[in-house]
C-alpha cells in the first residue's frame, strides 16, 4: 500500500490542520473532494474501487485504494492524524457505519458522515458523529424551492432561515434600500447585489438596485420565499 504524503511527503509533515480525508469517492465524495482541492485544501481520498482510484489519480493530494472498514489499514494511512474526515459512502450502510465508528474511535475532532435515511442518520448520531448530512434529501428540498418560486438559487441556512438569489422585484428597484421598507414590510434583508458580471457587493441602506441586477436576500424561509415570488 502506498504511504501517505501527508506523513512522509516532501515537507515530511503529518496531516496538516486543514487537510481532509474523504472516504468513499462516489458522486458525492468525488465532488466534495474536488471542491476541497479547488479551494486549496489538501485531500486524502480513499475508495476500495480500483477504477475510481485510478480516475482520480493526480486530481487529489493522494488517492488510495483501501477498505475503510479495516482499522489497521486506516492507521497505516495515518487517517487517525487528520483533524477532519468525511465518510461519503452511501449505498453500503454497513461499511458507512463501520467506518464512522472507527473514525470516532480515532477521536477525529471534525467528523462528517453521509446518511441515506433518517434511521441511518440516527445511528450515526448515536455513534457520536457531529455532522450527519443527508445530501439527497437536502438537495431535493432545495430544488423544490427553486421549482416552486422564481428564485435563481436557494440556500437553507437552517430549517427556518434561508438565503435566496433572485432577480429584483418592483419593491427594491430604483430606490435606496433604506427607503424601500423591505425589512419592516417583508421581514427580509438584501445582503448583496451583483451588477452584470461585476463581483458581488455587500448592500447597505444607500444601495440602489437596478432592474437587471441580481440580489441576494436573507430571512426566515417562509418570508424569503414569499418575497422571492413578488414581481
Ligand atoms: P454516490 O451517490 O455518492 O455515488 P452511493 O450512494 O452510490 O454514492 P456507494 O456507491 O455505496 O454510495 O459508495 C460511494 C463510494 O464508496 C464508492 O465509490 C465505493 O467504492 C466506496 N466504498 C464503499 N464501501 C467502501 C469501503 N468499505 N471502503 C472504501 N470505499 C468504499
Amino acid at each position: 500500500m502506498a504511504k501517505s504524503p501527508f506523513r512522509t511527503g516532501r515537507a515530511g509533515r503529518i496531516a496538516e490542520a486543514d487537510s481532509v480525508v474523504v472516504i468513499g469517492l462516489g458522486r458525492f465524495g468525488r465532488a466534495l473532494a474536488l471542491e476541497l482541492m479547488q479551494t486549496g485544501t489538501e485531500v486524502l481520498g480513499i475508495d476500495n474501487d480500483e477504477e475510481i482510484v485510478q480516475s482520480l489519480n493526480g486530481e487529489l493530494t493522494q488517492v488510495v485504494r483501501a477498505d475503510s472498514t479495516r482499522e489497521e489499514t486506516l492507521r497505516q494511512l495515518a487517517v487517525h492524524e487528520f483533524d477532519r474526515a468525511v465518510v461519503a459512502i452511501g449505498g453500503d450502510i454497513q461499511a458507512n457505519i463501520l467506518t464512522a465508528s472507527i473514525l470516532r474511535g480515532f477521536e477525529i475532532p471534525h467528523l462528517w458522515a453521509k446518511a441515506t435515511s433518517d434511521q441511518h442518520g440516527r445511528i450515526l448520531e448515536q455513534l457520536g458523529v457531529a455532522h450527519v448530512t443527508y445530501p439527497e434529501a437536502e438537495m431535493g428540498r432545495r430544488v423544490a424551492h427553486l421549482v416552486r418560486g422564481a428564485a435563481l438559487d436557494y440556500i437553507p441556512v437552517d430549517n427556518d432561515y434561508s438565503l435566496v438569489k433572485m432577480s429584483p422585484n418592483s419593491i427594491v428597484i430604483g430606490r435606496r434600500l433604506g427607503e424601500s421598507g423591505i425589512r419592516q414590510k417583508y421581514g427580509v434583508t438584501v445582503m448583496a447585489v451583483r451588477r452584470g458580471v461585476e463581483p458581488w457587493c455587500n448592500a447597505d441602506s444607500d444601495t440602489v438596485v437596478q432592474a437587471d441586477d441580481t440580489i441576494l436576500i436573507a430571512g426566515p424561509t417562509v418570508k424569503a420565499e414569499a418575497f422571492g415570488q413578488l414581481r
